[in-house]
C-alpha cells in the first residue's frame, strides 16, 4: 500500500536509523527539519534528541499515522507536522535538517535547502547512492559534474554512510547513501546565475577542452549577445547584483515545482537534472542556460571574429584553453569566471 510515486521506501533497520541520528550530531537545543517522515521511524529517534522536530509530509495517510504514533507520548508537544509538498512550502527556521527524502526531488530539494535563509548548521540527507557520489565527487572522478560544483560552491559535503537497499521496505532498486551538507556561511560573493551559466557550458562537454567549447559558433553567438547587453547596461566588470538566494531558487525550480522534473528519475538511471547529456545539445541549452532562453537562441546570428578572438584570448591568458571541465576545481571555475567577467564577458 506504499506509493512508489511518492518515493515511499520506509527505512526499517533501527540500527541504521540510530546511526543516522548519531552521525547527525543533533543537540538538545536544536530545531530539526525532517522531510518526508513517513511512518516516523526517524522522527521518533529525532524527538528523543532534539528540542523540536518539524516534519513536512505530503501523504495524508502518513500524517495520520505519525500523529497516532506520538499521541500520548512525552514527545507529542515537540512535534509539528506540516502537511504539504516540501517544494511548495516556505520552510520554517531550523538548525539542522535530517531526512530520508523521496529521491525524485533530490536535486531541487538540495538547492531549496541551500537557498534557505537564515542558513542552517547542516543537512544530513539520504540520497540514492549515485546521486550522493555526485555530490561528494572530486575533479577527475567520473561522477564529477555540474551538480557537484554547484553544490560544493555553496556547501561542504561529506559522505557519512552507505545504506544497502534491503534496509528499506519495499526495497528500492538501488543502494542509498547518507551525506552531510554544511552550507558555506557566508556564501561566496559571486553571481550564482553567471556561475551556473559558465559551469553548465563547460560541463555540456566535460571531456572536451575549453578551447573547443568556446570555439563553437552557437556558444560564441550567445556570449556576444550577453556581451552586448552588458555593455548596454554599463555593467561593471564585477558589479552584477548578487541575488544568491533568488538565483539558487531559480535553479532549484528548474526541475518542476514538486520535483516532477525527475519524474522518471525515481531510481536507477540518471537522476541528475543538473547534467546535460555529455554529447547532448550545444552545451548552452536547457532552461535557465546562458542568455535568455529560447527566443534569444532563435534570434542569434553568428559571432564576430573580433569577439571570438577576445574570448579565446581570455582562455589563453588565464591558462585554461587546453583544460577540461572534468578536471577543473572549484577555484579554477572561480578564476575562469573572474577572468571572463574582467573582459566584460558574461554568462547570464
Ligand atoms: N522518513 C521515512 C523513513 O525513513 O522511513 C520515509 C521516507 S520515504 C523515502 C519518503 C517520504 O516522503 C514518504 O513518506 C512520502 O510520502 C514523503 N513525500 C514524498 N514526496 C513528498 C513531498 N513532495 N513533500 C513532502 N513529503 C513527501
Amino acid at each position: 500500500e506504499f506509493h512508489k510515486s511518492k518515493g515511499q521506501h520506509i527505512l526499517k533497520n533501527p540500527l541504521v536509523v540510530q546511526s543516522i541520528v548519531d552521525k547527525a550530531g543533533v543537540k538538545s537545543t536544536d530545531v530539526v527539519l525532517e522531510i518526508g517522515p513517513g511512518t516516523g521511524n526517524l522522527t521518533m529517534k529525532l524527538l528523543e534528541r532534539a528540542k523540536k522536530v518539524i516534519a513536512v509530509e505530503l501523504d495524508p495517510r502518513m500524517v495520520l499515522e505519525l500523529q497516532r504514533r506520538v499521541q500520548g507520548t512525552p514527545y507529542q508537544n515537540q512535534l509539528q507536522i506540516i502537511h504539504c509538498d516540501v517544494m511548495k512550502v516556505q520552510l520554517p527556521y531550523f538548525d539542522i535538517c535530517v531526512a530520508n527524502i523521496p529521491y525524485q526531488i533530490s536535486s531541487p530539494l538540495t538547492f531549496k535547502l541551500l537557498a534557505h535563509r537564515p542558513s542552517f548548521r547542516a543537512a544530513v540527507i539520504m540520497y540514492q547512492h549515485e546521486f550522493a557520489m555526485r555530490l561528494v565527487a572530486k575533479p577527475s572522478d567520473p561522477l564529477y559534474s555540474r551538480l557537484t560544483v554547484n553544490t560544493q560552491l555553496l556547501s561542504r559535503v561529506h559522505h557519512l554512510l552507505k545504506v544497502g537497499k534491503n534496509n528499506f521496505r519495499p526495497p528500492p532498486k538501488v543502494d542509498s547513501s547518507v551525506v552531510r551538507i554544511e552550507p558555506r556561511n557566508p556564501p561566496p560573493p559571486i553571481n550564482f546565475l553567471e556561475w551556473d551559466g559558465l559551469v553548465r557550458l563547460c560541463f555540456g562537454r566535460k571531456n572536451k577542452t575549453l578551447g573547443a567549447i568556446f570555439r563553437q559558433s552557437n556558444t560564441l553567438a550567445l556570449l556576444e549577445q550577453n556581451y552586448a547587453v552588458a555593455q548596454a547596461l554599463h555593467r561593471a566588470a564585477d558589479g552584477a547584483e548578487v541575488d544568491l538566494v533568488g538565483a539558487i531558487n531559480r535553479l532549484a525550480m528548474e526541475g518542476g515545482s514538486s520535483g516532477a522534473g525527475g519524474g522518471a528519475a525515481d531510481e536507477g538511471g540518471s537522476d541528475d537534472e543538473m547534467d546535460e547529456g555529455e554529447e547532448g545539445g550545444a552545451g548552452a541549452g536547457g532552461p535557465g542556460g546562458i542568455a535568455a532562453g529560447g527566443s534569444a537562441r532563435r534570434r542569434r546570428g553568428k559571432a564576430s571574429e573580433g569577439f571570438k578572438e577576445q574570448v579565446l584570448e581570455v582562455l589563453e591568458k588565464s591558462g585554461y584553453i587546453e583544460k577540461r571541465a572534468a578536471k577543473l576545481s572549484q577555484d579554477d571555475f572561480l578564476a575562469l569566471l573572474a577572468a571572463f567577467n574582467q573582459a566584460g564577458i558574461h554568462f547570464a
